[in-house]
C-alpha cells in the first residue's frame, strides 16, 4: 500500500506521521510518500523521512497515494482530482460537515475516516486522538494559566514571608481537565474541580485536588463512554448561579466543559469573570467549540476588568513535536487495524470501522448523525 502524508494547512504545526511512525510504515512493507516540508514545524526536516525511508515529493504527487494520513482530513481530500478513489484518515470536523460536504467526499468515491469518532472503547484507547490532544491542551492549559496570572503556583517559604499558593479552579474534569489539574497540582497551585459527572470526582480526588460539590451532579449525566450527556437550559442556569460562588475565588480557572456533537456549555458569565481578582486568568479549552466562558473570543487575548480571558484553539499544536508523536501512534494503530498483509481491508463489521467511515464506496454513511446507517 503506498501511504501519503501532507503538508498540513497554514496555523496547524502538527504532522500526522512522524518519520518514527513511516520507518516502521515502510518496514511493514509500505511505500511512504511525504510532501517536502511536510514536517517542518514540528521541527522534521526531510532528512529525517528520507533516512526513515520515505520517498519526498511534491504535493501533486501524493495523488498516487492508496491512503493518504492527515492531521486535516478535510484539507487532504482537496489535493487534486487524483486523491478519489483514496482512503483518508485524518480529523474532518464530521460534526459541522454539511450533506452536501459529505456528498462531496462520496462524489469523489473518498473513503473518508474521520478520527473525532474514534469510540471510547479501551480496544480503540491507541487510536484515540482527541484523547491524546485532549491530554496534551490540557498540560498546556495549565502552563498558560501559571504563566499568565500574576501570582506564583506554588506556596514558598521565604524570608520575607509565607506566599500563599494560586487558586486553580478547572471546570470540566474529563481528559483535558484532568491533565490541567495534575499540571497545576505539580507546579504546586492549591486546585479544585468540578464535573457534571458523578463519575469524576473520584478522579478528581486521586489526583489530590479538591471536588467542588454544587449538589447538581448527577447519576445520569454521564454515557457509557464516559461523555457527558446535554442538560436543559435550566440546569445550566442553576450551574451558573453556583459556580458564581466559586470563580470568583480563583487565581485562575481552566475550562474544559464538553459534550460530543453540541456546543460547549456557557458555564461562566462577564459577571463571574469581572467578580475574580485583578490579574487573574481564565483559560478556556473550549473555545473552537464556542467557549465556556460568555467572554470567550477564539485565538484572542481579552481583558474584562482587569481579568485576563484566553481561548486558545491550537494548545495540543503549541507541542508540534510531542503532539506529532502521539497523532502518528495514533493512526499507526489505527491502520494496523485497517490493513491486511499489506493492503486496505475494511472491516465494516468491526465497531471502530463502522463508527468512523464517514463515507464509503461512493456512498455517505455519516455514523455520527442519528440517520446515519449504523
Ligand atoms: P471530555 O469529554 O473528556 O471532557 C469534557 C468534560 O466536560 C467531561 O468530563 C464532561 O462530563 C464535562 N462537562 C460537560 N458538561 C459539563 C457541565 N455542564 N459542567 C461541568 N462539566 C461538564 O473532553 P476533552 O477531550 O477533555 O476535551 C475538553 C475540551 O477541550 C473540548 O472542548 C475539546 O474540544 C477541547 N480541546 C481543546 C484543544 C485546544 O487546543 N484548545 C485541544 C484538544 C481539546
Amino acid at each position: 500500500m503506498i501511504v501519503g502524508v501532507p503538508s498540513e494547512p497554514d496555523g496547524e504545526r502538527r504532522v500526522a506521521v512522524t518519520p518514527e511512525v513511516a520507518g516502521e510504515l515502510s518496514a511493514d512493507g509500505h511505500d511512504v510518500l511525504v510532501e517536502s516540508g511536510a514536517g517542518t514545524t514540528a521541527g522534521i526536516d526531510d532528512a529525517a523521512y528520507r533516512d526513515a525511508d520515505c520517498e519526498i515529493v511534491d504535493r501533486a504527487e501524493l495523488t498516487r497515494a492508496d491512503l493518504i494520513a492527515a492531521i486535516d482530513g478535510s484539507a487532504a481530500s482537496e489535493i487534486g482530482d487524483g486523491t478519489d478513489g483514496a482512503t483518508v484518515v485524518g480529523v474532518f470536523g464530521a460534526y459541522e460537515q454539511s450533506e452536501a460536504d459529505l456528498a462531496a467526499l462520496a462524489d469523489r468515491s473518498i473513503d473518508a475516516i474521520a478520527l473525532e469518532l474514534i469510540p471510547r472503547i479501551s480496544r480503540a484507547q491507541s487510536m484515540d486522538v482527541l484523547s491524546s490532544m485532549a491530554s496534551l491542551a490540557g498540560y498546556q492549559a495549565a502552563l498558560l494559566g501559571a504563566s499568565e496570572a500574576d501570582r506564583l503556583f506554588p506556596m514558598e517559604m521565604t524570608a520575607a514571608g509565607t506566599i500563599q499558593p494560586a487558586e486553580v479552579f478547572v471546570i470540566g474534569a474529563g481528559v483535558a481537565g484532568l491533565k490541567a489539574i495534575s499540571t497545576a497540582d505539580r507546579l504546586g497551585a492549591s486546585v479544585r474541580a468540578y464535573d457534571v459527572r458523578l463519575e469524576a470526582r473520584e478522579e478528581v480526588q486521586s489526583l489530590g485536588a479538591e471536588f467542588v460539590e454544587l449538589d447538581l451532579e448527577t447519576e445520569g449525566a454521564g454515557d457509557d463512554e464516559g461523555y457527558a450527556r446535554e442538560m436543559d437550559e435550566e440546569f445550566y442556569a442553576a450551574q451558573r448561579e453556583a459556580l458564581a460562588r466559586v470563580v470568583p475565588e480563583s487565581d485562575v480557572v481552566i475550562t474544559t466543559a464538553a459534550i460530543p456533537g453540541q456546543p460547549a456549555p456557557e458555564l461562566v458569565t462577564s459577571e463571574m469573570v469581572a467578580a475574580m481578582d485583578d490579574g487573574s486568568v481564565l483559560v478556556d479549552c473550549s473555545a473552537d467549540t464556542g467557549g465556556n466562558c460568555a467572554l470567550t473570543e477564539p485565538d484572542q487575548r481579552v481583558t474584562h476588568e482587569g481579568v485576563t480571558v484566553l481561548g486558545p484553539t491550537d494548545l495540543a499544536g503549541q507541542v508540534a513535536a510531542t503532539a506529532s508523536d502521539q497523532f502518528a501512534r495514533n493512526v499507526a494503530h489505527l491502520l494496523e487495524l485497517i490493513t491486511d498483509e499489506g493492503a486496505l481491508a475494511l472491516d465494516l463489521d468491526d465497531e471502530i470501522v463502522a463508527a468512523t467511515l464517514l463515507t464509503h464506496e461512493g456512498r455517505v454513511r455519516a455514523p455520527h448523525r442519528d440517520d446515519g446507517e449504523s
